[in-house]
């Protein structure tokens, strides 16, 4: 173990500052990283890898894109923070509006849990009612009442996955499978008038890729317009990534609030819930539903974000990270068919997943078998070793951005088959 890890393991607990960098469910140790640039990382010990991580999704322009690092450089220079409105919060929420339709406020705050903890809070206000629905195996940040995981049967109350979690929070929480529209349907003909609002990852993405059909998500939207609740789409990893205007454009279902994070502050942290102006006026100051953060809208977090945007919004960038997307699929999928492994690749734009089992893909988290889990852990270890930084678990997903090559691309896939082949 390198000197540098065990000084981390004094002073972080488990070594890190987020749990799942901590490599506990694959083997090894986590390299620690001195610094990145385009689709790679470079370890302290000056080992290059393959990004496939993106830092969990925010870099769609690769790492220290140089006209994020320049806009970010110039904000610096002009002050970190005020404790005001800068010019940067005006100029980011043009933008986002501009690719959400749906909205017409936006509030930043500092992260993408802080965001849907916020929208939460903002839903309970406007309804003047309690109780929350979240989905199996979607995640919405670690706020309290969101950390509820589903029982076994169908809407049973919430049962806290994490301690910490007071009883009374998860039980305000009722967790349903996904791609159910009966269970859902169950739920608000039992307490529809109690639910504040249904939060749902239109593109699941935080228990591998659990592709929706449109109608569960319609579904979703009528029960909420039939019961007088909201829809929150959380678009952390969606939003402006499989589409300028996430989910929200390529289903075309209008939700009551997006919450936003990752690209929307291009490497920096930033989180963003948007809506109409009539449920967003609601927030303090104006409306009684309090809000509030010391760095919100801080402007180099703006400055980084308005840059990404930008860059974004060049012509053909997005039909260019698709090309690269499906080269990767398909290069993986054929290094899985040549080798004889049972799995597939998912993917929705650049987002991919490897599943490492037999079938289709699933659609909820009870699709997903164990032995899945085993087999990636080996295959992560073998990946790193031959250069390629993988997201150190089985249901993370892939990240794949503008800055990555086809040649970065081929890259992976011939890692991915050599690995593959040191398995068998
Ligand atoms: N919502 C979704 C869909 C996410 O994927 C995440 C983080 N992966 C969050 C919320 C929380 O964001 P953050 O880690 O920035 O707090």
């Amino acid at each position: 173990m390198s000197d540098l890890l065990q000084r981390a393991r004094r002073v972080l607990p488990g070594g890190v500052s987020s749990p799942v960098r901590a490599f506990r469910s694959v083997p090894g140790d986590p390299p620690i990283v001195a610094r990145a640039e385009g689709a790679c990382v470079f370890d302290v010990d000056g080992r290059r890898f393959v990004d496939l991580v993106g830092s969990f999704g925010p870099l769609i322009l690769g790492h220290a894109h140089p006209a994020v690092v320049e806009a970010v450089t110039r904000a610096a220079r002009d002050g970190l923070t005020f404790g005001a409105t800068c010019p940067g919060e005006v100029e980011l929420a043009e933008r986002v509006l501009a690719r959400y339709p749906c909205a017409e406020r936006v509030r930043f705050v500092s992260s993408g849990t802080e965001a849907v903890m916020s929208a939460v809070r903002l839903a309970r206000g406007v309804t003047g009612r309690d109780s929350i629905v979240k989905f199996e195996g979607c995640y919405h940040g670690h706020s309290d009442g969101l950390l509820v995981k589903a029982g076994s049967g169908l809407a049973t109350l919430g049962t806290p996955t994490s301690a910490g979690v007071p009883e009374g929070v998860a039980a305000l929480t009722d967790v349903l499978p996904l791609d159910d529209e009966a269970a859902a349907e169950e739920l608000f003909r039992r307490k529809g008038e109690r639910i504040a609002a249904v939060v749902v990852e239109p593109l699941p993405a935080n228990h591998g890729l659990l592709v929706q059909r449109s109608v569960f998500l319609e579904r979703l939207r009528t029960l909420c317009d039939e019961h007088g609740a909201l829809l929150l789409f959380d678009e952390v990893i969606s939003g402006l990534r499989v589409a300028p205007g996430g989910m929200v454009e390529r289903t075309g279902i209008e939700p009551d609030l997006v919450t936003l994070g990752k690209i929307v502050g291009g490497g920096m942290p930033v989180g963003a819930l948007l809506g109409r102006a009539r449920v967003m006026e609601q927030l303090a100051p104006g409306g009684p539903v309090y809000q509030a953060g010391t760095l919100s809208g801080n402007p180099l977090a703006m400055a980084a974000g308005i840059t990404t945007l930008d860059e974004l919004a060049r012509p053909g960038v997005y039909a260019r990270l698709e090309s690269s997307s499906a080269r990767l699929q398909a290069g993986l999928a054929g290094a899985l068919r040549e080798r004889g492994v049972p799995g597939s690749v998912v993917r929705v734009g650049s987002v991919l997943w490897l599943l490492l089992q037999p079938g289709d893909a699933p659609r909820a988290s009870a699709g997903i078998r164990a032995g899945a889990a085993e087999r990636f852990g080996a295959l992560h270890a073998r990946m790193l070793a031959a250069g390629v930084w993988m997201a150190p678990s089985a249901f993370e997903v892939a990240f794949l951005s503008t800055a990555h090559t086809e040649s970065h691309v081929d890259e992976i896939v011939a890692a991915f088959a050599r690995s593959l082949a040191s398995l068998e």
